[in-house]
């Protein structure tokens, strides 16, 4: 194929050539990369793999494509996004398999991403079993996303909200003057509602339960919007002499039932907040039309293989799978002698259906019926139902067989939206196309991996080429080519220390990668602590979780491992931390900030019980790698709360005090010092077409966020501008006489953070970044060792050497008296963990049971488990 292969400038036009790359950290960096050919990029954590991979390969290819499809469009790119390259040559178009750090919206689901669902709506729109006299319908009346197709009742959404008393009343007890009415607006305006409520001659002093239910009716639910006068600050008998006398109001109010105002506030509010609040007093139920299956009557009484296609998009695509195996293999419909073939699965009645999809002669006829029709149907039934089978083939191979296509995508965990994205392509036959990846391993257990590194061969065989960012040690052993960047983070990174097959890099003595590579490097320490007590679950009911009983050891480090989709998550990150949550009386704190989605919840969440075990835990944290913040305004100084010390020193410089200057001063979030034209922020957000908006420096401060003024002040001659600039290393040096600030800074050192900036916008730090400054906020209070620490897929990100530091962390909290329970794939951690809870021992409906529990060497025996064979291989 390749005429030019052997000569050497044909050599070279296989490679992808980099010449002077600075993007971030990049030290001007000259690399040749094959094509064709699976290439990965290790390093640890900040050492500039991404900034190589994603911000100078892949943003390069971008600008190049934008520069070709839309000439206006390189003023915009000009001045945001250009990489910081001297050249690239031999460089093919990208396309990007980001893990997703935003949320995708919730209407957009599995069948949508991978485009299954349109290959469904049109399998039923024409090879379905329409019932007599029924018209044929479009493919879009089978989507729930089009108003043709929508359910009319729940707009397709599948459940209806209701707001009930209870919840919206939670304690009965209570007054409402004591704010019985937990679902009305807080402060002023709620103060008026009852203020209201006194005009009207309701009760607001007396036990709401003592009230009438007709009035506590009309108060909750009624539509009426009265306006009356209103005497704010009158006790109720005052207000009843003011309304006798006539005497002039303070104003007029008016009055909004509180289903109204939760409803009204839900529908209007551009808050998130407000959104979050009033979505707590709404709870889903599933629709009673359409049964959850969101769409229309129509729509839902055309079969296919015995099921109507809501059902069908509720099924998981192994189940789907099933179904149309016989289809595409031309079985189903009329035999010529007319006799029926009956599904396996289907029952009697189901299999009489079935075979009424394409038969002509069945009771219930298509009212279209020609004598060759049903042939017409049989033939398109097979064509679409192979080609259907053939896309879910590959998501099977990705391990995502579990999955119902009706899924929303913001459910999944990241690595399960990427294999997805992957799949997808797979079956899009381009080629000539650089993929660049993010960790495809993630989520995935190794029993899972090889069908990934089958895949992305796949790929790479029909003639692309994978660029992927990766710690997987399996993935680098099977790469074509390596490029390990570092040696370290930040300024002390950025090198390419090697670029070629992997056997090469054994001998790179600077590599970080090396070591765990090629396993000179000794396993993880494991303390084999007994544990104080136990935590028992019983009847939990989440997912495939089917009433399991759980006890996790209190006062260890425990992993809870699985394959992909076994119900590890839905144990531990949902039933257990709601169980527990709910328990304590508190949401588990450190995710929250990230949580303001506003869904109000579905249905019943968690079924089962807490049984034992609660008498030592006093709090619930979960550690995720949800971003730190949305904006650039908050950042590692403002998160870990060290940045409100730096101001006071900054306040007591006597230069401040002469001025007047408090610690508010140089906050960059109050009005005083900061600079006007970016608010504090350092940046201003430039919007641009079809793209999402971006941060480019400010134009007036430059990025320092400050104004003159407040620049002038310094501390040890550095401007409070200067020292967000410094890393986290420069600020230990800079503040080492200065124990508050100088603490928690050597803490995050420590973990191997050193080479942050204090001021990194939160939008700038990876998942991994984030997880371990919640780690070091945590590990800098006060220890009272009654804590559980619940963390979710902790690794992700990390190159093994930055594993190696969070696993000190996290037996640091254990030492000092707290559990952990981790839910993890990382075969290093677990073998270094006290406690292993195996579930599984399939995905879906294939798992859910705990199959092996013990210490390590305990679950490596068990004959069940999935993950006792690789675990093996990392015990003594
Ligand atoms: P890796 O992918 O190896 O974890 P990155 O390429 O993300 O590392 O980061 C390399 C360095 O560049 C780090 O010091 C990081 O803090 C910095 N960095 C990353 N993104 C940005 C950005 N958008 N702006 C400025 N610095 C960044
Ligand atoms: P793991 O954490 O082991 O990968 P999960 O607990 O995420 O597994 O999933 C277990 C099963 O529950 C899978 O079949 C998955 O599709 C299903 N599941 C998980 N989360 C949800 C959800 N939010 N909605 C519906 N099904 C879910
Ligand atoms: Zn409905
Ligand atoms: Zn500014």
């Amino acid at each position: 194929v390749r005429a030019s292969e052997a000569s050497g400038a044909g050599r070279r036009s296989h490679f992808v050539q980099v010449r002077g790359a600075r993007e971030h950290n990049l030290k001007n960096v000259d690399l040749d990369i094959p094509r064709d050919a699976l290439v990965v990029f290790s390093g640890v954590s900040g050492s500039g793999k991404s900034s190589l991979a994603f911000g100078t390969l892949y943003a390069e290819a971008q600008r190049r494509y934008f520069q070709s499809v839309a000439p206006y469009a390189r003023r915009l790119i000009d001045q945001v996004g250009v990489p910081d390259v001297d050249s690239i040559e031999g460089l093919p178009p990208a396309v990007a398999l980001h893990q997703q750090r935003g949320t995708p919206s919730t209407r957009s689901s599995v069948g949508s991403l991978t485009t299954l669902s349109s290959f469904v709506r049109m399998l039923y729109s024409r090879a379905g079993s329409y019932p007599p006299r029924q018209p044929m319908l479009y493919a879009e009346d089978f989507s729930p996303n089009t108003p043709q197709g929508a359910c009319p009742h729940c707009h397709g959404l599948g459940h209806v909200f209701e707001v009930t008393e209870k919840l919206m009343v939670p304690d009965d007890t209570l007054s409402i003057r004591e704010r019985a009415v937990a679902a009305w607006p807080p402060a002023w305006h709620g103060q008026n509602l009852r203020d209201i409520l006194v005009t009207l001659g309701h009760d607001v002093d007396r036990p709401w339960r003592d009230l009438p239910k007709k009035d506590r009716d009309w108060i909750l639910f009624t539509d009426e919007q009265p306006t009356v006068p209103v005497y704010a600050g009158f006790t109720p008998a005052e207000t009843r002499t003011a309304l006798r006398r006539k005497t002039e109001p303070s104003y007029q109010g008016t009055f909004t039932g509180a289903r109204k105002y939760v409803l009204h506030t839900f529908a209007s509010t551009q808050s998130a907040l407000m959104k979050k609040r009033v979505a707590r007093f709404m709870a889903g139920s599933v629709c009673p039309v359409c049964d959850g299956r969101r769409l229309k009557r129509e729509a839902l009484s055309v079969t296919f293989a015995g099921v109507d296609i809501g059902t069908l998009s509720q099924m998981p695509l192994d189940r789907m799978a099933d179904l149309l195996a016989p289809v595409a293999r031309g079985e189903l419909g009329p035999t010529p002698n007319g006799v029926t073939l009956s599904l396996k699965k289907a029952g009697a009645d189901k299999a009489r259906r079935v075979a009424a999809g394409g038969a002509a002669h069945d009771a219930a006829p298509d009212v279209r019926r020609t004598p060759n029709l049903s042939e017409e149907k049989r033939i398109a039934a097979q064509r679409i139902a192979q080609d259907l089978l053939a896309r879910i083939a590959t998501l099977q191979d990705l391990g995502l067989g579990y999955l119902a296509l009706e899924r929303s995508t913001p459910t999944l965990s990241s690595g399960e939206l990427q294999r997805l994205r992957l799949a997808t392509q797979i079956r899009s036959n381009l080629f000539g196309v650089v993929y660049v990846m993010d960790e495809p391993s993630a989520g995935l257990h190794p029993a899972d991996n090889e069908a990934l590194l089958l895949a992305l061969d796949q790929l790479r065989e029909s003639g692309n080429t994978i660029f992927v960012v990766e710690h997987d040690l399996d993935m680098m052993r099977r790469a074509d080519w390596l490029v390990d960047v570092g040696p370290d983070a930040g300024e002390r990174g950025g090198h390419v220390l090697y670029s070629g097959p992997p056997a090469g890099l054994e001998a790179v003595t600077a590599s970080r990668t090396a070591p765990y590579l090629f396993g000179s490097h000794s396993p993880l320490p494991r303390r084999s602590r007994k544990p104080k007590g136990w935590l028992e679950l019983q009847g939990i009911q989440r997912n495939n979780l089917h009433g399991v009983d759980a006890r996790f050891p209190l006062g260890v480090l425990t992993a809870v491992t699985g394959v992909s989709g076994s119900g590890k998550s839905s144990l531990v990150s949902q039933a257990l931390v709601e169980l527990v949550g709910e328990h304590l009386g508190h949401e588990a704190t450190a995710s929250e900030e990230a949580e303001v989605d506003g869904e109000p919840r579905v249905a019943a969440q968690t079924g089962g019980r807490l049984a034992d075990g609660l008498q030592g835990l006093k709090r619930l944290v979960r550690v995720d790698q949800k971003p730190i913040g949305r904006t650039p305004r908050s950042n590692l100084a403002t998160y870990t709360g060290l940045f409100d010390t730096v101001r006071k020193l900054f306040a007591a410089t006597r230069a401040a005090k002469a001025k007047r200057y408090d610690a508010g001063r140089f906050s960059f979030n109050v009005a005083k010092g900061r600079c006007e034209t970016c608010e504090g922020e350092g940046f201003v957000s430039v919007e641009l077409l079809f793209m999402p908006s971006v941060y480019a420096p400010c134009p007036a401060c430059h990025g320092a966020r400050y104004n003159e003024a407040t620049l002038k002040i310094t501390w040890r001659d550095k401007t409070i501008a200067e020292v967000l600039g410094m890393t986290v290393e420069e600020a230990c040096d800079f503040f080492a006489a200065e124990p508050a600030v100088f603490n928690p800074l050597a803490l995050l050192r420590d973990i191997g953070l050193g080479y942050l900036r204090l001021g990194q916008p939160a939008t700038e730090l990876s998942g991994g970044e984030a997880q371990r400054i919640k780690l070091a906020t945590e590990l800098q209070r006060p220890q009272r060792g009654d804590t559980l620490y619940v963390l979710d897929e902790p690794t992700t990100g990390l190159h093994p050497a930055d594993v190696d530091k969070l696993m000190a962390q996290l037996q640091g909290l254990v030492d000092a008296g707290n559990t952990v329970i981790v839910v993890e794939h990382e075969l290093r951690v677990v073998s270094a963990s006290d406690w292993v809870i195996d579930v599984g021992p399939g995905p879906g409906e294939q798992g859910g049971r705990i199959v092996a529990t013990g210490t390590p060497a305990e679950v490596c025996a068990s004959r069940d488990s999935r993950t006792g064979p690789y675990l093996r291989q990392h015990l003594p």
